[in-house]
């Protein structure tokens, strides 16, 4: 029987004949009973030579063989049978199908020594690929050209109950790889990662090691988790490695830089930059002119961070911080500005609703703030602005609120102001004023000097030295226009340091004249700060050669209040040299008298508004309290001045009240170093007693 012959020996047709399978029949005892064409080439006889005879005898090798234990099983229980078996004498694979028959059982084989030794090949590749893949810390999953999981790491197992719950997730070896992430991932990553990974597959040969990424998150029960994606194509056949890195850390650490970029460390709430933006955003709704900041700066912050210490200064601005975001509404913003400046961001509010706001939120200052044992009072000056169709910009509508702040914090402490344009023209003039003091203005500055006079003798016992500005096209400036600006930008120093030369050298020349005046000059608290007073009076003194002890430094007792002890040092070395010290416009600050008193001062200042007080309260009556004041400083052995006489009505009052000195309108106007002189001149030529030529309307005031 030649191969493709149909027709087996007797001329019946072959239905076997054509099968490319190859396909023998065996009786019980083992022996051939039917070859095909197929059969008779794979096995190398020809049918003649095999029917009759035994298989196992014609191949010795299938003797004790799997092929034989499992030809024998067939017989016995008359179940097919299919495996797979190693024919050692050709070293070939086959895949064999022995199905039982009435007579004996039919042999299928084919050789699969090819597809085999690929399948063992691809196998092996996978166990390597696998192994590199377990060696990969990020869940891992190698996935096959039809989208099904071939192999996944430990790690990509554990995914499961690190990041989802429920038995389902991850998928399995097996399983289709983008069903399995449909249970973790969002329909639109999912797309994204449909579309990225059908784009990988579909690309055919040479296209090795191209990749995708895709970043996204999930939910898990600790959170929300972030994963780096990323599937790279390795081989020819189309396989894809995909790992998914946990970002969690890195995003957390981001958001937290971002975050930190937006607000303010110590209270959290939005910094600067964030409440910028967030006005920004209320500004450029189409429309929106309701919205308003105020600003909020706390009232003597820096005497109480400087004498509590900053911890508690810090626990403080972290009270206000939480009593401000618990009043305000919900959408509303309260962020810090840094310092002691906070700044309320309120939407949808007209300027008497943005008005009636600030009241309330002065309101959170009502009770004082408690840290550990220490209560302190606070109290804040808060300036409004309302939004208005030209403010576009948010840094303009901030500025805006900043200068109603400040013309809140100038009326003094606890107060509201709106903003009105007007308070712009002051922000500019102060902006043109610290400009100019830091370029040559200091050469345009002039002293005026007010004399001080003697209560007893009505004697003139010094000057005071009062700075003006001599303004090239404002004219003559009184100093409260520009000496704030000069605090805040640290001016005051040379300016001080400039006037401490000019007036002790003016001392000097008209004690040299004859004329002996004590010269009062005036002291900013910045001085103090900057720990260089010591230093320049001592100049001053040596290059003008004024004996010390007619030299006075006025302090206000705000100022010294802001740090005594600091203050006290100072003093205490100046004092030392002989140089006076006296405390001005007592009477406006909030001081602690034993405190005041502990400084070595000589004199008091005792301001006008008090003189005015008690003038109002008990018209012509001494005053008791002036008359309390002037008792106690005599116990102490310090001096007092009256400030601002203006009448005889005045006079009569701090006299009777015991005051040692006065100044004041009626006594004598501040004026240029050369009408002083022809002045007191006068005086002396009047016979020397200006309280008795004041009172008879006589006394010479010369102004400017
Ligand atoms: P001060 O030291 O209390 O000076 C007294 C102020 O009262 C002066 O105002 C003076 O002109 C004014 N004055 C004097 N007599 C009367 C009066 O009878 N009635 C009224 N209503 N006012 C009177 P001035 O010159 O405008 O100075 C204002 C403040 O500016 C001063 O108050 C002082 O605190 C500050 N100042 C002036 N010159 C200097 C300076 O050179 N350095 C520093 N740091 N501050 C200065
Ligand atoms: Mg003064
Ligand atoms: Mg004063």
């Amino acid at each position: 029987m030649q191969p493709g012959d149909d027709r087996p020996p007797g001329g019946r047709p072959d239905p076997l004949g054509n099968v490319p399978d190859a396909v023998y029949r065996l009786d019980p005892d083992g022996r051939f009973a039917y070859v095909n064409a197929a059969a008779e080439k794979m096995l190398g006889r020809t049918a003649e030579e095999l029917i009759g005879r035994a298989a196992v005898e014609e191949f010795p090798a299938l003797r004790g063989s799997l092929a034989q234990e499992q030809y024998q099983q067939v017989l016995e229980d008359g179940r097919s049978r299919e495996f797979q078996y190693f024919y050692e004498p050709s070293s070939r694979w086959f895949e064999v199908r022995i199905f039982p028959d009435p007579a004996g059982a039919a042999v299928l084989f084919r050789d699969i020594d090819g597809r085999r030794r690929s399948d063992e090949e691809r196998e092996n590749q996978l166990r390597g690929l696998s192994a590199v893949l377990e060696a990969l810390p990020s869940p891992t999953v190698l996935v096959g050209p039809d989208g099904r999981i071939l192999s996944a790491n430990g790690a990509w197992a554990r995914s499961g109950v690190e990041v989802l719950p429920g038995p389902a997730w991850p998928g399995r070896p097996g399983e289709d790889y983008l069903t399995a992430m449909t249970r973790g991932l969002g329909a639109r990553p999912h797309a994204e990662l449909t579309e990225g990974l059908r784009e990988l597959l579909s690309e055919t040969s040479r296209s090795d090691g191209r990749s995708f990424s895709l970043d996204y998150s999930a939910d898990s029960p600790r959170g929300t988790v972030w994963f780096h994606l990323r599937a790279t194509r390795v081989d020819h056949g189309g396989r894809v490695v995909i790992t998914h890195t946990d970002v969690t850390e890195q995003v957390r650490a981001r958001e937290e830089l971002e975050w930190k970029v937006r607000h303010d460390d110590l209270t959290g709430l939005p910094n600067r930059s964030r409440l910028l933006e967030l006005t920004g955003e209320a500004l450029a709704e189409a429309g929106r002119t309701d919205g308003a900041l105020l600003m909020l700066d706390l009232d003597g912050f820096k005497t109480i961070n400087d004498s509590l210490g900053h911890q508690i200064g810090d626990e403080l601005l972290r009270q206000v911080a939480g009593r401000l975001s618990e009043e305000i509404r919900p959408g509303d913003t309260v962020a810090r500005l840094g310092g002691d400046q906070f700044v309320v961001l309120a939407h949808g509010c007209d300027a008497s609703e943005a008005a009636a706001l600030a009241f309330r939120l002065q309101t959170v200052f009502a009770l004082p703030f408690q840290v550990g044992a220490i209560t302190v009072p606070l109290s804040a000056s808060i300036g409004v602005a309302v939004a208005r169709p030209e403010v576009t910009d948010a840094h303009h509508l901030l500025s805006d609120a900043d200068a109603a702040m400040f013309a809140a914090k100038s009326s003094g402490r606890d107060r509201v102001h709106l903003f009105s344009p007007s308070l712009r023209e002051a922000a500019r003039w102060r902006l043109e004023v610290a400009t100019r003091l830091r370029g040559d203005a200091i050469g345009e500055l002039v002293v005026h000097y007010q004399p001080v006079v003697r209560l007893d003798t009505g004697r003139i016992d010094g000057v005071e030295a009062l700075v003006r500005w001599q303004h090239p096209e404002r004219g003559l400036l009184p100093p409260d226009t520009f000496l704030s600006v000069a605090e805040e930008t640290g001016q005051i120093i040379p300016i001080t340091r400039w006037l401490l030369r000019e007036t002790t050298r003016k001392a000097a020349e008209w004690a040299a004249e004859g004329f002996r005046l004590r010269m009062s000059v005036n002291i900013s608290a910045r001085h103090f700060s900057a720990e260089t007073l010591v230093r320049d009076v001592r100049v001053a003194l040596q290059q003008s050669g004024l004996p010390a002890d007619q030299l006075v430094l006025e302090l206000t007792e705000t100022s010294v209040a802001e740090d005594p002890t600091r203050a006290e040092d100072q003093l205490s070395v100046l004092r030392s040299f002989g140089v006076r010290v006296a405390i001005d416009d007592f009477g406006t600050g909030w001081s602690s008298l034993a405190q005041l008193f502990s400084l070595p001062i000589g004199t008091l200042k005792i301001d006008r508004s008090l003189l005015a007080a008690a003038e109002r309260v008990a018209a012509g009556d001494t005053g008791a309290v002036l008359a309390a004041i002037v008792g106690l400083t005599r116990t102490l052995g310090i001096r007092s001045v009256a400030e601002g006489i203006e009448t005889p009505e005045h006079l009569r009052m701090v006299r009777a009240a015991g005051c040692d000195l006065a100044q004041g309108w009626l006594l004598g106007h501040p004026m240029s170093a050369d009408r002083l002189i022809d002045w007191v001149r006068q005086i002396q030529q009047a016979g020397g007693d200006v309280c008795a030529l004041a009172e008879a309307g006589r006394a010479v005031p010369v102004s400017g």
